[in-house]
């Protein structure tokens, strides 16, 4: 058959590691944690008064992410539309409809190729998108705090002999985690305290009120701290790293309009959520958490290409 020459040696190698690695039980046990994982989520969300929103695939705007990320963009009947980085935009504005909202939302970023050691990224990946009306930064800590303990709780129950499997043992944090502020903890741990206070935690924390500039522009400034924002990164213990990121948001106009300009971002790429906050956004927190990190750390796995079947790895050929 001619048209099977046409596949290179690299991707011929690599589909068969991938119908070798489908075909594993190690694979169809983390599949198993993957569902019962999504399974809790959505029930802790359900009971507690969530709507699940559709995810949008693509659209004229998108979060424009806070490290530069290649263009995934096409043509949609002669206009240029993102395919979803993060459902930021959409969420805020959903929210018009119903208070309290998840998404099980694909994001696509194409990272740079260095990003691929780090083990946490992909360029394809699900995260789980919150937001509710008239939240504080600590509600939406609290939120987390609780989504994560449940998480823990019912996978333990579910998945017993997964964890087995992978020789995982976890416990349930106490409410609250510790919290960092973030200032203090790069001026305590220096520029890779993130990394190094996961290394040394056995339960997942916080870092809370990231400098204005070390951010997107839609995370709400504090009035009381002018150049610091409202909001928070969950970290992981054990080295895994970044958990979720989330924050109030800034919803008036002209708010809005100067963090853009302070991030030197232009007004053309997110002039349709500007009309949109024109009109009136509501006032908001959330969170989103990546899906595959928390299967990743859920089970120990080094590498978060195993915590999905169809893993869109940086840089390299993926099914
Ligand atoms: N926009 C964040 C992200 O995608 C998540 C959030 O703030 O809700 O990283
Ligand atoms: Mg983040």
């Amino acid at each position: 058959m001619a048209f099977v020459n046409e596949i290179s040696p690299e991707e011929r190698e690599g589909l068969s590691n991938l119908y070798s690695k489908i075909s594993s039980e190690r694979s169809r046990r983390i599949l198993h944690v993957n569902s019962e994982v999504r399974k809790s989520l959505r029930d802790f969300f359900i009971g507690e008064g969530f709507y699940e929103l559709s995810p949008v695939i693509l659209g004229p705007v998108t979060d424009p992410l806070n490290h530069p990320v290649s263009d995934a963009s096409i043509n949609y009947y002669g206009h240029k539309y993102g395919l979803t980085q993060s459902m930021i935009f959409h969420k805020q504005i959903a929210l018009l409809s119903y208070e309290k909202l998840f998404i099980f939302s694909p994001n696509v970023r194409l990272e740079p190729l260095d990003r691929q050691a780090t083990g946490r990224h992909l360029a394809e990946f699900s995260q789980l998108d919150v937001e509710v009306r008239d939240f504080s930064k600590d509600d939406a800590i609290s939120l987390a705090e609780r989504m994560y303990c449940f998480v823990i709780e019912q996978v333990r129950k579910s998945c017993a002999e997964d964890l087995e499997f992978f020789g995982r043992a976890l416990s349930v944090p106490h409410i609250p985690f510790r919290r960092y502020d973030y200032s203090l903890a790069k001026e305590r741990y220096g520029e890779e305290f993130e990394a190094s206070l996961s290394e040394n935690h056995k339960d997942p924390f916080f870092i809370e009120n990231v400098a204005l500039l070390d951010r997107e522009f839609y995370d709400r400034e504090m009035e009381e701290r002018p150049g610091i924002l409202s909001d928070m990164d969950m970290v992981y213990p054990e080295g895994f790293g970044e958990a979720l990121s989330g924050g109030e948001r800034e919803y008036q106009l002209e708010r809005i309009i100067d963090r853009i300009k302070k991030k030197g971002q232009t007004f053309e790429q997110f002039k349709y959520y500007l009309e949109v906050a024109r009109m009136g956004l509501p006032r908001s927190a959330g969170f989103g958490i990546g899906i595959e990190r928390l299967v990743r750390y859920v089970l120990g796995l080094r590498n978060i290409e195993d915590a999905t079947l169809f893993p869109k790895v940086i840089g390299k050929f993926s099914l």
